[in-house]
């Protein structure tokens, strides 16, 4: 097609934290104006934002183009080269490795590291912080999309008009509901007590000393520790910080408003301290009981959609496809549905928009929703939970074939590049 016939076409989205930001480096590269719609007043920073993810290797690689200075991404992430799953014995205090994968190939990021990353390449003006979508409104022709933000400080309204709106406002979006009103997550049966330690300076304290003679791979590896219905992570990240998760099986929590983040008290940390010693090992318990600010996220994900576009509104990341943490999956994909949507929007043209998004749907649809089924699957397993043909997993009995999804790269599509990625 050519391109000096193409109008500029631009694109408004809402939500500026990883599909958002991602978004906006993908389809600036397409040629794109865009403008990113965002209600936090500003860029957050620090430690309250987030804890650490894993980031697969196309992730990587696409991230690389987009921050243009690849030792930036290298500099920024620790490796995660190894994915070991292991049964935890408290009365025996051993871990016993149930699979070990070395050819693993992720990099580990604190969520707060990688926003500041995608928006610190971007170029300026492109993100209004502060500006709470309202609502939308599709024109009669089906061409442009009008978005009405509030602007959070001065409780002003604006109109934002562009050619399509991407809703990359996260697992409880507002966008979606547009279009599926009354669609709800579905509760996992379980809560993730979250935290990071942060070791600077205290590297050689006996606490971590004796948590790395029990976890001799730390700072490579993605330990993730099965004891009877529960199950545990511990991988570090950069700057000496440790993070860890703690899945405990419990009726839905009642939460306010529009987070699946809980606030706790610190009766409720002192009962998870008592809780885990009788669970996992003593190096272990510490560090959790070390760490400040530990908090808790209700697990949640959504049956596969049926579609993820609707004329020229269409969904992305958490929003399209909520999904349960077992696979690293929901970052990953939120980045390489905002690549493919990228490259769909630069092959097709805002001419072809219809078939941009229709070719960006029919690439990552089957992708997402057997990755959002298997996240599902592997957290049934690893919490003990009752699977579909009747039974449990349980660690201390498992054989070697019991244990094969335990593992990350059980995961559909685990490896697979989109062609139109290649
Ligand atoms: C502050 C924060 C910290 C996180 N930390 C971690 C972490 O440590 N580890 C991890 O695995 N995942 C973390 N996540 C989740 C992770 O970002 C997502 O699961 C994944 O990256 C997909 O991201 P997303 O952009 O689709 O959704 P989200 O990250 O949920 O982002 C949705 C964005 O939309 C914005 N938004 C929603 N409604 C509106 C509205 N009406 N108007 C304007 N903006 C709106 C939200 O403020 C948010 O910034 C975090 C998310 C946030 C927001």
């Amino acid at each position: 097609m050519d391109k000096k016939a193409m109008k500029k076409a631009k694109a408004i989205v809402v939500g500026g934290s990883i599909s958002g930001l991602s978004c906006a480096h993908a389809l600036v590269s397409s040629g794109w104006e865009v403008v990113v719609v965002e209600k936090t007043p500003s860029p957050p920073t620090g430690s309250p934002t987030g804890a650490g993810l894993g980031l697969d290797p196309l992730v990587q690689s696409k991230l690389s183009q987009w921050l243009m200075q690849p030792h930036l991404l290298q500099n920024t992430t620790m490796p995660l080269s190894i994915d070991q799953n292991q049964a935890t014995d408290v009365q025996m205090k051993i871990n016993r490795t149930l699979t070990r994968d070395e050819r693993y190939n992720f990099r580990a990021a604190y969520w707060a590291d990688l926003h500041n990353l995608l928006y610190s390449a971007l170029p300026s003006n492109i993100v209004l912080w502060g500006h709470k979508f309202l609502s939308f409104s599709i024109s009669d022709c089906g061409t442009s999309v009008e978005v009405k933000t509030k602007i959070v400080e001065t409780d002003d309204v604006i109109s934002i008009t562009g050619d399509v709106l991407i809703a990359a406002d996260g697992c409880l979006s507002s966008i979606r509901e547009v279009f599926l009103p009354g669609l709800k997550l579905r509760y996992s049966g379980y809560c993730a007590w979250r935290g990071v330690l942060d070791c600077s300076g205290d590297e050689h304290t006996e606490a971590i000393e004796d948590l790395k003679r029990a976890y001799p791979d730390l700072g490579r590896c993605l330990y993730l520790n099965l004891s009877s219905g529960t199950h545990s992570v511990l991988y570090e990240l950069l700057n000496k910080r440790l993070n860890w998760l703690w899945f405990v099986n419990q009726p839905e929590p009642v939460h306010e408003g529009h987070s699946t983040t809980m606030k706790v008290s610190s009766d409720m940390v002192l009962k998870m301290h008592e809780e885990a010693e009788k669970v996992w090992l003593p190096e272990f318990t510490r560090i959790m009981k070390e760490t400040a600010e530990p908090f808790i996220n209700a697990i949640y994900d959504m049956d596969p959609l049926e579609r993820i576009y609707w004329k020229n509104v269409v969904l992305v990341g958490d929003a399209a496809h909520p999904t349960t943490p077992h696979g690293a999956r929901s970052t990953n994909m939120a980045i390489v549905d905002a690549a493919v949507l990228g490259q769909c929007l630069r092959k097709w043209g805002v001419e072809r928009l219809d078939s941009a998004l229709h070719e960006y749907q029919s690439i990552r649809l089957p992708v997402v929703s057997q990755q959002v089924l298997h996240s599902r699957r592997m957290g049934l397993i690893k919490q003990g939970l009752v699977l579909p043909d009747g039974s449990s997993f349980n660690p201390s009995t498992a054989l070697p074939k019991d244990c094969e999804d335990l593992q990350m790269q059980s995961m559909p599509f685990f490896s697979e590049t989109p062609p139109i990625l290649m």
